[in-house]
This record gives C-alpha cells, sequence and structure tokens, in this order.
C-alpha cells in the first residue's frame, strides 16, 4: 500500500519515544475501529521515530492525526470516493480546484490567532505533507497542474496528512447520495463533517472529530 510505503521510507531518529507513544496512542483503552492492530502500531512507531526531535506533545497529536485521517480515509474508500467519481458535478477536477491543503494560511493566523500548539502542529503536519506528497512523485504519480498542487493523475497524493478541510468537506451533491443511501442515520455524519470543515482552528483540538468515527459506525447499522 502507498501508505505502508512511505512510512517505511521515513528517516528514523532515536527509538526512546517508541515505547512511551506506544502506550499513549496504541494502548488496549483506544479503539481504532478501522484499522488493525499492527497497522496501528506499525504506523505509530515509524511516525514516533521519525519525529523524535519534535515536542512530546505536538508528536503524539501529529500521530494521533495520522491515525485518525487514516480511518477517515478507509471512510472515504468506502463512500466519497465512489460518489466522486462517478456523479461529480464540477468536472474535471471536482473541489480539488486550489491548494486545500494549506492548513494555516497567513490571514488565518492573523484572524484566528491559533494557539502555540495550533501553530506548531499545523506546522509538523505541513512538513509530513511535504514528505508524503514528494514521495508518491516519487513513486511515479504524474501531478496535474493548473489546480491543487498535490493532484495528480491517480488522486491526492496525500493520505495520512490530508488537511482537516479536505478530509472532512462533502458538497452538496454527496451529502444528497449519502442521504439517499443512508436515510436519516447519514445526518449525523454530514453534520459532524461540515462542523469540522467549516471550523476555524485555534486549538489542537479542531483538526480532528472522533464522533465522525462513531456517526459513521452508526450509519452502518442497521435500523
Ligand atoms: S466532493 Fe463533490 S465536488 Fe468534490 S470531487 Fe466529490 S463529487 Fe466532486
Ligand atoms: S490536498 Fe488532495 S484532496 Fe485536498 S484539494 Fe489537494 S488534491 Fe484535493
Amino acid at each position: 500500500m502507498p501508505v505502508d510505503h512511505w512510512l517505511n521510507s521515513l528517516s528514523q531518529g532515536s527509538p526512546k519515544s517508541i515505547d512511551g507513544d506506544l502506550a499513549a496512542l496504541g494502548g488496549a483503552s483506544i479503539c481504532y475501529p478501522f484499522l488493525t492492530d499492527s497497522a496501528v502500531a506499525s504506523q505509530i512507531e515509524l511516525l514516533s521515530g521519525h519525529l523524535a526531535l519534535v515536542s512530546e506533545t505536538c508528536r503524539r497529536l501529529a500521530i494521533a492525526y495520522s491515525l485518525y485521517m487514516r480511518q477517515m480515509d478507509a471512510i472515504q474508500d468506502a463512500s466519497v470516493r465512489l460518489i466522486c467519481a462517478g456523479s461529480c458535478d464540477r468536472p474535471p477536477v471536482g473541489c480539488c480546484n486550489a491548494n486545500h491543503h494549506v492548513i494555516l494560511s497567513p490571514s488565518d493566523v492573523m484572524v484566528s490567532r491559533p494557539t502555540n500548539t495550533a501553530m506548531h502542529l499545523a506546522h509538523v503536519i505541513t512538513g509530513l505533507q511535504r514528505s508524503e506528497h514528494e514521495h508518491r512523485v516519487d513513486q511515479g504519480s504524474a501531478l496535474t497542474p493548473g489546480y491543487c498542487s498535490c493532484l495528480s493523475s491517480s488522486g491526492c497524493t496525500l493520505s495520512l496528512f490530508k488537511s482537516p478541510l479536505c478530509a472532512h468537506y462533502l458538497c452538496g451533491s454527496v451529502q444528497e447520495s449519502l442521504r439517499r443511501e443512508h436515510g436519516a442515520p447519514a445526518s449525523a455524519f454530514i453534520e459532524a463533517m461540515h462542523a469540522v470543515a467549516s471550523r476555524t482552528i485555534t486549538s489542537s483540538r479542531d483538526f480532528t472529530d472522533p464522533g465522525i468515527l462513531d456517526a459513521w459506525v452508526l450509519l452502518l447499522i442497521p435500523e
């Protein structure tokens, strides 16, 4: 898988943070309903070693973000991407028409004044985006000039470090399709996605919403 290929290519620093990060993020009390235990452990280990010089708080936030995004990626694969591929009403590139991977622009920083932790997390994620993107390009993804700089002929070059906006955005057509397919239970999922996609990032809590994963699980349970 491209994600594992990239993770395994990451340079590794000191391993001394790994055990603590595994205990904090991979303990039995933390559930990742869309991931296998081995995928979780391997992802924590490889990112922990790679981010060994980053502060513990920010390193763990960045790893937690990647685990959340991997689950969001599974949800997108099971739902949104099929709709995007089959019936996007904004051809040729849908909503990937600008650099939506940017997490905090200079004007975001001026206007919303995010906390130092949020700024640091955005900085770390931006570096990881660059690495993930460059790896996909090195592996042969051909970029599509004129739109988002992460758009390639095979889709987005980012998986684990998409921006909160990209990971949570659902256009009107996708929302309609989800409501048609799943009925009323789709509403909680759509509302939670919209809340994060439209949120102004001021703190590290604004990057994700674990309630979205629960809303998707509930949506799949027949009434
Ligand atoms: S989310 Fe909507 S606009 Fe974006 S690619 Fe999918 S169908 Fe097209
Ligand atoms: S980062 Fe990926 S999902 Fe987001 S706009 Fe660019 S190509 Fe699309």
